[in-house]
């Protein structure tokens, strides 16, 4: 893929300044704007248009290398791409092993609106074809399994049978795959994981290089009012500026950590699209930069799973993933389709060293 460039995208905003500006982003809080006159081409409603979330944009611009849009979270982008791109008698193809709310989104609201609904599972999501499909939304690599699917084999043949493709890229982030770049028509993406990286705000993304799909999303954030606030905005624009080094530590960590639990007694199953030997390896290498920070792992059972992550020193037991602090959890116990021993591990950026023998001493204490 065409990397973007982080150190370009930490100068779009200081090579524009004039004298005196502020260097870092300046924090619009304001639903008004000072507007005398024919407001033509200026800031005027806070539900509209506002410079930070503008200038986050921009960024975000630069780094899917198309235009974006931001919302108060992933699923206001998951929302807003689909609402944008349905209407009653569409037909969608969504993943029955990706992200759970995306799958209650389609089946709570879209199906009463007259859409019909679809499921596959990653592995084998081309099998019976897309004629048919209005939208064939796609998640690779899918959250939890970490299954990925061929992008550009997908959004070509969806192409062909006349539907759009929508990509969640949550998982990998633009410096880790950019679905554009492979035919995707749409990227969503939750950027309260690893795009804010810090735990602390939730917000999402909508890109599309297509002109009609992206004036349709926003007038649907216009209209719906899923807008973000100006300090999330603020925030994920200050945690973008940290994404490459952090993404960078992230992913050659987890590399790491996947190697050593793999060769360790304790652990039954692992999934990590690095390891020579996982069945997403070849597809990982073939699209995307990084194999990203999230591994999964199965242990003997249900107990020894919980145990593992409480008493893990560097290890928090939350849901979500992306934050600079590793995290782990039991997905069984939100109700995945999964082993109940199974474990989704994030990892941070601690210190390789000091994360392994943590991670180590928690199994070997099983
Ligand atoms: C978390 C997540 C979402 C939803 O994002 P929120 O910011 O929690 O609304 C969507 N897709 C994937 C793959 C996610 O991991």
């Amino acid at each position: 893929m065409k990397a973007p460039k982080t150190g370009e995208m930490l100068h779009l905003r200081g090579n524009a300044l004039g004298k005196g500006d502020p260097v870092a982003l300046p924090l619009t809080q304001s639903s008004m704007f000072h507007l005398p006159g024919t407001p033509d081409g200026h800031d005027f409603y806070g539900r509209v248009n506002n410079p930070t979330w503008e200038h986050l944009e921009h960024i975000l611009s630069h780094l899917e290398d198309a235009p974006c849009l931001s919302f108060p979270s992933g699923m206001a982008a998951v929302s807003a791409a689909l609402f944008a791109t349905v209407k009653a008698g569409s037909r969608i193809l969504i993943p029955s092993d990706g992200y759970y709310v995306t799958r209650l989104l389609a089946d709570r609201f879209l199906s009463n609106l007259g859409v019909s609904v679809v499921e596959r599972p990653t592995t084998g999501f081309a099998d019976g074809g897309f004629d048919g499909f209005d939208v064939v939304f796609v998640e690779s690599p899918s959250n939890p399994g970490l299954d990925m699917i061929d992008l550009a084999a997908t959004a070509q043949d969806v192409r062909a049978a006349g539907g759009i493709t929508i990509a969640d890229n949550t998982t990998m982030t633009p410096l880790g795959q950019r679905p554009l770049d492979l035919g995707i028509d749409v990227v969503v993406s939750s950027d309260t994981k690893a795009m804010g990286g810090h735990s602390d705000l939730l917000m999402g993304h909508v890109a599309s290089r297509d002109a009609k799909i992206i004036a349709r999303v926003e007038e649907w954030r216009r209209i719906s009012g899923a807008i973000p606030g100006p300090h999330e905005a603020w925030l994920l624009h200050r945690g973008l500026e940290t994404l490459d080094i952090r993404f960078d530590r992230m992913c050659s960590s987890a590399q790491v950590i996947a190697e050593r639990l793999s060769a360790h007694p304790m652990v039954k199953t692992i999934r990590y699209p690095g390891l020579p030997g996982d069945p997403s390896h070849s597809l990982a290498q073939a699209q995307t930069a990084r194999f990203g920070f999230l591994l999964t792992l199965t242990l003997g059972d249900e107990a020894a799973a919980e145990q593992f992550i409480n008493a893990c020193s560097l290890l928090r037991p939350a849901t979500s993933f992306g934050g600079v602090h590793s995290s782990a959890e039991r997905r069984a116990r939100w109700g995945d389709d999964v082993d109940p021993a199974f474990i989704r591990l994030s990892v941070g950026c601690e210190p390789v060293e000091e994360l392994w023998q943590a991670i180590e001493a928690s199994l070997n204490a099983l």
